[in-house]
C-alpha cells in the first residue's frame, strides 16, 4: 500500500489529497521542510491526458505528460513524501482535533483505511463531495465546483489549505505546481515549521557573511555538487531512455473506456 510513508500508524502532519501536479509539488515542500507527508491519489491527474506537454519550463522539446507525472511522484517521494494509492471518500474533524480522512481502495474493495492528520491540502479534481463534513466554503460553476481559498490556499477552515484547479487557479501545468508550491509554504509558516526558502547554495554562500544556514537551506561543497550533478544526470538519461509505455487518454466521452484511453490498435487498423 504505502510506498515510501514516513508517518507513524497512518498518522501524518500533512495528509495531501490528490497527487497530480500541485499535490505532489506541494508534497515536495513540505517534506523537504520536515513535515511528515502522506500523498493519497487516485491516480488519474488530468494531465495524463495531454499529448505532449511542451510549455512546461525546463523542457525546450516537451516531454510525454505521463513520464512527467510519474517523475513529479518520484521527486515527491526521494524527497520523503509518502504516497499511497486511494480514493478519499470522506475528511472530517479540525485542526484542534485532528483531521481523520477515509480513504477507498483502488482496485481492491477490500483495503478501506483511515488516516489521520494534522493539517489536510486539497489538490484532488474535479470531485469536493468528500468535504462535506468538514464546512469547507465551495462555489458552485454549473457542473464544476471550486474549493474558496484566500489566494495562498488556505480555506475558510483552520488547518485545510487547497491548490491547484480545485482552487480555481488557471488550467496549465505550471501554474498548477507553482500553486501547489505556494499553498506548501504557506502551510510551512502557519505550522510554526522553521523555513527560509529551502535553497541549495554553494557552501561559504550563508556561512562566509557570518550567517547561520537558515532553517530549510543547505550548502554544499565542490564534490556534493558534482556527486548530485552526476546522479541527476544519471536519474535523467534513464527516464529518457526509451518511450513512456502507458497509453494516451483522451475524453471519456470520446472513447467506450472508463479511462479514456485512445484505442492504438483501432487508430492502427483504420
Ligand atoms: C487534454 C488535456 C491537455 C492538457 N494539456 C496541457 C498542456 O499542454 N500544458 C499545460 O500546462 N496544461 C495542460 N493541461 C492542463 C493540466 O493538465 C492541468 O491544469 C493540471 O493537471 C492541473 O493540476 P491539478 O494538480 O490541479 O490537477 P490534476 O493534475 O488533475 O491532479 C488531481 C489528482 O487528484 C486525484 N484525485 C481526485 N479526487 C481524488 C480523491 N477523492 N482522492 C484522492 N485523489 C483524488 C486525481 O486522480 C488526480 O491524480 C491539459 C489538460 C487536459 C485535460
Amino acid at each position: 500500500m504505502s510506498e515510501s510513508a514516513t508517518g507513524d500508524d497512518d498518522s501524518y502532519e500533512l495528509l495531501i489529497i490528490g497527487g497530480g501536479v500541485a499535490g505532489l509539488t506541494a508534497a515536495t515542500f513540505t517534506a523537504r521542510a520536515g513535515l511528515t507527508t502522506l500523498v493519497v491519489d487516485h491516480g488519474e491527474s488530468i494531465l495524463r491526458r495531454n499529448a505532449h506537454l511542451e510549455n512546461f519550463p525546463g523542457f525546450p522539446a516537451g516531454v510525454n505528460p505521463r513520464l512527467f507525472a510519474d517523475m513529479l511522484q518520484a521527486q515527491a517521494t526521494r524527497n520523503g513524501a509518502g504516497y499511497q494509492q486511494g480514493l478519499v471518500e470522506e475528511l472530517s474533524g479540525s485542526l484542534d482535533e485532528g483531521f481523520v480522512a477515509t480513504v477507498g481502495a483502488v482496485g481492491n474493495a477490500d483495503d478501506r483505511r483511515e488516516i489521520s492528520a494534522d493539517r489536510v491540502l486539497v489538490a484532488s479534481w474535479s470531485d469536493v463531495s468528500y468535504l462535506d463534513g468538514v464546512g469547507v466554503d465551495i462555489r458552485d460553476a454549473g457542473s464544476k465546483q471550486y474549493v474558496e481559498d484566500d489566494g495562498l490556499g488556505r480555506t475558510n477552515i483552520k488547518g485545510i489549505y487547497a491548490a491547484g484547479r480545485i482552487a480555481e487557479r488557471y488550467h496549465q501545468a505550471v501554474i498548477a505546481a507553482g500553486d501547489g508550491a505556494a499553498a506548501a509554504i504557506t502551510l510551512i509558516h502557519d505550522s510554526e515549521t522553521p523555513f527560509y526558502n529551502d535553497w541549495v547554495v554553494p557552501e561559504g554562500y550563508f556561512t562566509d557573511r557570518g550567517r547561520e544556514v537558515p532553517p530549510g537551506c543547505e550548502e554544499i561543497d565542490a564534490a556534493e555538487q558534482q556527486a548530485r550533478q552526476a546522479a541527476s544526470r544519471a536519474a535523467m538519461q534513464e527516464y529518457f531512455s526509451e518511450a513512456h509505455e502507458e497509453r494516451q487518454r483522451t475524453h471519456p466521452s470520446l472513447v467506450d473506456d472508463e479511462k479514456g484511453r485512445v484505442d492504438w490498435d483501432k487508430e492502427a487498423a483504420q
